[in-house]
């Protein structure tokens, strides 16, 4: 628990998701097995318009079992963008093959199609396109990429759920897309994810896979190392209740990130802003400061007023298990070091944003008369 006045994320839970993990409670369907799973999967899976969608326990596992589904592991390499959060990564790193890293686009701090032709090797069998923050990547670029290379194309949706690229849900452009519903997503489940797909093959392989390996056809009878990944039907109930409410979220959520940009114009303050062919469902409303070393500053100010703030990402080259080997990415270092997240809850008050955007001009105004 933390003591700040406003929090960087409190979920919207409400009537309908407590009544749905009742009924849970009062039909013992707790584990899972339920209806609430069946109807969140195909609730899911229509929202994006794809064909399949398999609930799993967390978004991490998700990426793993994506991964697993398309066969990769030991000697083989995987692109993904060093700004992202560690979980795209470690999925990576957990079948044995390698993660590449590469750099961001500075305007958009997504993974930077550019940089991945560079990095494609005889070795390389996928990409991870990660839209971060919410906002998508370029899709068509990518997509592109990986058709011509012949690699499977990932989108790790965690923090995109609603995002759109040229009018097409972030989720549908790629082989298998995963999706987190960790409690500060945009919607939650508490802990939670879901892989989907448009291809039967690796659905019932993901299928097979979450589920310990069971063969089909024989009762107890594993053919495959598999894993325990399901979601439960607790977790489901407040899943098909969340999901209801997602296009009401993502609403408030770009209004929201509207107050914060109106606010910022013509400041020193670089607002994270939906570009053009895009849909930015803003999970997270961000700002670059100026100069790296305002950074702490700005955000002890908010802190001091009780407003909670995240460091952005910070590069995952940089981190002790991954920097083995020397390498610089410039544009995400430089957005590693110099970005903060805000308040960003569907819930947060006008009369809130104000309060924070004006702490932070503050800050800047009273730097320029001293
Ligand atoms: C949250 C997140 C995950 C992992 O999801 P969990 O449900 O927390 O395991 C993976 N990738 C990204 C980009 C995320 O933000």
């Amino acid at each position: 628990m933390n003591n700040y006045k406003i929090p960087v994320y409190r979920p919207s839970l409400g009537e309908l998701e407590k009544k749905n993990v009742l009924e849970c409670l009062d039909s013992t369907w707790i584990s899972s097995k339920g209806k609430f799973i069946t109807e969140f999967e195909r609730g899911f899976a229509d929202y994006l318009g794809m064909d399949h969608a398999a609930a799993v326990c967390n978004g991490t596992v998700a990426l793993h079992l994506a991964l697993v589904a398309l066969g990769i592991g030991s000697g083989d390499e995987v692109i993904v963008p060093t700004l992202t959060y560690i979980a795209s990564v470690n999925a990576i790193a957990y079948t044995g093959a390698t993660p590449v890293f590469v750099d961001s686009v500075a305007e958009t701090w997504q993974i930077s199609p550019a940089d991945v032709k560079k990095k494609i090797t005889s070795k390389t069998k996928a990409v991870i396109a990660v839209h971060l923050y919410g906002h998508p990547c370029e899709m068509d670029t990518l997509a592109a990429i990986c058709k011509e290379h012949d690699l499977f194309l990932i989108e790790d949706c965690a923090e995109a759920i609603g995002s759109k690229y040229k009018n097409k849900y972030a989720g549908t452009f790629g082989d298998i897309s995963t999706f987190s519903f960790f409690g500060n997503k945009t919607i939650t489940t508490g802990e939670g994810g879901m892989v989907v797909t448009n291809d039967q093959t690796l659905y019932d392989r993901m299928v097979h896979f979450k589920g310990q390996g069971l063969a089909k056809h024989r009762e107890y009878w594993h053919d495959v190392i598999g894993y325990n990944y399901r979601m439960t039907n607790i977790c489901a109930a407040i899943g098909v209740a969340q999901l209801s409410k997602v296009e009401e979220i993502i609403a408030k959520k770009r209004e929201i990130a509207k107050a914060y940009q109106n606010a910022f114009k013509g400041s020193s303050v670089t607002f994270h802003a939906e570009t053009e062919n895009t849909f930015h469902s803003y999970w997270m409303c961000s700002i670059l400061v100026k100069n790296a070393d305002e950074r702490d500053e700005v955000r002890d100010v908010l802190k001091k007023a009780g407003v909670e703030t995240r460091p952005l990402f910070y590069p995952a080259h940089t981190m002790p298990m991954y920097s083995g080997k020397y390498e610089r990415h410039i544009v995400a270092e430089d957005l590693g070091w110099r970005g903060i997240n805000l308040p960003s809850f569907p819930e947060l008050t006008f009369e809130e944003i104000t309060y924070i955007t004006h702490l932070i001009l503050n800050y800047y105004k009273n730097r320029e008369t001293v």
